[in-house]
């Protein structure tokens, strides 16, 4: 199900997480998001390369000095660990899937954060804060499963003047085959995507949002290893995670062993904008 923008609904991701949410922690190492590789022959494995992209989400951040973050689409809640334990900054967490934000705030609790990194259950669609609340907001590999202009929107509003957004989102890498874009399609539907924007649709959609972009980077080099990557640990752990999870995890490897989602055109970038001051 979409809504009228044919983005997913909120109900259809939960549920998708609801369902994939463990057999993710298990496959990625707890990091719902791509990996960052130097180059093809880069082996680093992928728990690691995962903590790399949160890296550069912190530096480009501007946590140094402290604030407040909100990190939309927290997943379990490491990227806003890693933040907090570089920066002394006070971070919400907001899902729409109550698994992942009673498994986060107990994790922030064992780690001795829960005084300063707390995690809701919320829509990112109407975001339970007050105007310009924020100094920094993230959506880290979570606006795909938004209506984008919607939730960017919502973000300037709850950002103070002169706040910073930082996103990660996939990317349409120049113009597809027929075949590629009916097998992507059905991949992005499966995984609840809404549709691929190329770069200059991507800084339209910025700008018509109301942030202010202060960089663009294409990370596609960086990050194309994660699926391959994905693919093998799948392929090599299928019959342990059938054990462990019974045959309802199948439906849900399949997904991830699509090869649709390493179609060369599916790229990945970041964002890093203000809100206007
Ligand atoms: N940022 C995390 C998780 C990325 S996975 C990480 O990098 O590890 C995408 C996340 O977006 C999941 O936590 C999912 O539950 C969340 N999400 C999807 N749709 C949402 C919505 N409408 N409102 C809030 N969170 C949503």
């Amino acid at each position: 199900m979409s809504t009228d923008s044919g983005a997913p609904t909120s109900s259809d991701t939960d549920e998708f997480y609801r369902l994939s949410h463990k057999v993710m922690l298990d496959l990625w190492g707890e990091n719902f998001h791509q990996g960052y590789w130097e180059d093809e022959d880069d082996r680093t494995p992928i728990k690691e390369a995962t903590e790399r992209l949160t890296e550069l989400i912190i530096e480009k951040s501007g946590l140094e000095r402290g604030g407040r973050l909100l990190d939309i689409g927290c997943g379990v809640g490491l990227p806003a660990f890693k933040a907090a334990a570089a920066h002394p900054v006070e971070i919400v967490g907001i899902s729409n899937n109550q698994d992942q934000i009673d498994d986060a705030n107990q994790r922030s609790a064992a780690r001795g954060l829960a005084d300063r990194v707390r995690f809701e259950h919320a829509d990112a669609a109407s975001l339970p804060f007050a105007d310009g609340e924020f100094d920094v907001v993230w959506i880290f590999e979570s606006l795909m499963h938004m209506d984008r202009l919607h939730v960017l929107r919502e973000c300037l509003r709850v950002l103070r003047p002169g706040g910073r957004i930082v996103v990660t989102d996939q990317l349409q890498l120049g113009p597809m085959t027929e075949e590629n874009e009916r097998l992507l399609r059905a991949h992005l539907d499966a995984m609840h995507a809404s549709e691929l924007l190329d770069e200059p649709a991507y800084r339209s959609l910025i700008d018509e949002s109301g942030i202010e972009l202060v960089e663009f980077l294409d990370l596609s080099p960086h990050t194309g290893l994660t699926g391959i990557r994905v693919l093998e640990t799948v392929d090599e752990r299928t019959d342990e995670l059938v054990a462990s999870y019974g045959e309802a995890v199948l439906p849900i490897l399949d997904v991830f062993r699509d090869p649709a989602g390493l179609v060369p055109e599916l790229g990945y970038l970041l964002f890093v904008g203000q809100r206007p001051r």
